[in-house]
């Protein structure tokens, strides 16, 4: 029997070894901070896998939870019903979404004062989609707010919430240029918007490029990056082409081959997150929000590995 060789290290690989233990994302411990979004669950059948993820996550303990506003204000009453189960039921402080989409100023005040009464003192204030969908130019609404910054003056107005708003790493599709981007969010910073919250991106360096040009801007506000673990990829892709997101041919080439094969699928979908969240962590970032789709097991794997752990105290019986 041949006896094992055991190597010395020589002194390069040990410097790196010294490294790549000093890499932020291996000592990241209490330093990750993360807030999730959800839907509105669509009916009662859906309630139940709204709140196993919402259950699931809280105990992680993170920073607010959002609640998005259906397009076209479609999901009024359940947003506000969810956030206020949620003030009610959890520890965690939830965010509601709300648009400017087809409702007048009046309508839109009385929205965010059942925001205040319920307990919510967050709130993510959009434009949103024209209601003739994506790609249909948008037609602000008679006496409604004809911009965010507009929302977000007049949600300040109400109430002291805490507003955070959209920017986008590659610029919004309807955008004619980066100034003109640039000049909305700080439109909206100007207006008293205390953070952003980005559209979901897959190449990093995109966020750190977008990151530059608001700073140099002069916009002072965190710009969180918004993580979309892949679930379904054709569906984001499908979805990212609506929004004016990149889907980098590395990326498909990762879930090629795997439309019938969902476990291999899932473990594809967290390890490209985890590259991603780890890569930024290292790059210097600390708040990550993400898009949960009401699901929460591969964000939970993600937030365990950036150094999460439930508070048992917080977790649902
Ligand atoms: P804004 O930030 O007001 O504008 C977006 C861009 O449009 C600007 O950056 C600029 O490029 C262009 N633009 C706008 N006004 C002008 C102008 N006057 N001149 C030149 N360019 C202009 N949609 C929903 O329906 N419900 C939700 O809950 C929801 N949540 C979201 C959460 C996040 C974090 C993000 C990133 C998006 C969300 N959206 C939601 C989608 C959003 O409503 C759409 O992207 C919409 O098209 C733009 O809304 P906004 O608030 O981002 O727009």
């Amino acid at each position: 029997m041949m006896s094992p060789i055991i190597r010395t290290p020589h002194t390069e690989s040990l410097s790196s070894v010294r490294v790549s233990s000093l890499r932020p994302s291996r000592n990241a411990w209490g330093t990750v901070r993360v807030s999730f979004e959800f839907f509105p669950a669509k009916n009662a059948e859906a309630e139940p896998a709204l709140w196993e993820a919402i259950n699931r996550l809280t105990p992680l303990q993170p920073e607010f939870v959002t609640v998005t506003y259906g397009a076209g204000g479609s999901t009024r009453e359940r947003t506000l019903n969810t956030v206020s189960r949620i003030v009610r039921e959890t520890n965690v402080a939830p965010a509601a979404h709300l648009t400017c989409v087809g409702a007048t100023r009046a309508e839109v005040d009385d929205i965010v004062r059942a925001f205040w009464a319920a307990g919510v003192r967050r709130i993510v204030a959009l434009r949103g989609d024209p209601p003739g969908g994506v790609g249909a130019r948008y037609e602000p609404f008679p006496g409604g707010y004809q911009t965010t910054a507009e929302l977000v003056a007049g949600i300040k107005k109400i109430g002291n919430f805490n507003v955070a708003v959209s920017a986008y790493p590659e610029s919004h599709p309807e955008s004619g240029s980066w100034q003109a981007d640039i000049d909305v969010l700080k439109a909206k910073v100007d207006a008293g918007a205390d953070m952003a919250i980005t559209q979901f991106f897959f190449e990093n360096d995109l966020y750190f490029r977008y990151l530059d040009r608001v700073r140099a801007a002069g916009i002072p506000i965190p710009i969180i990056p918004g993580i979309v673990p892949v679930q379904n990829f054709r569906q984001t892709a499908n979805f990212a082409q609506k929004t004016g997101a990149s889907v980098p041919q590395w990326l498909a080439d990762r879930f090629e081959g795997l439309d019938d094969d969902a476990a291999t699928r899932r473990l594809i979908a967290a390890a490209v997150a985890a590259e991603q969240v780890i890569d930024l962590v290292d790059r210097g970032v600390q708040d990550f929000h993400f898009y949960t789709m009401n699901r929460a097991d591969l964000v939970y794997a993600i937030c365990h590995l950036l150094g999460l752990r439930p508070n048992e105290a917080l977790q649902a019986a």
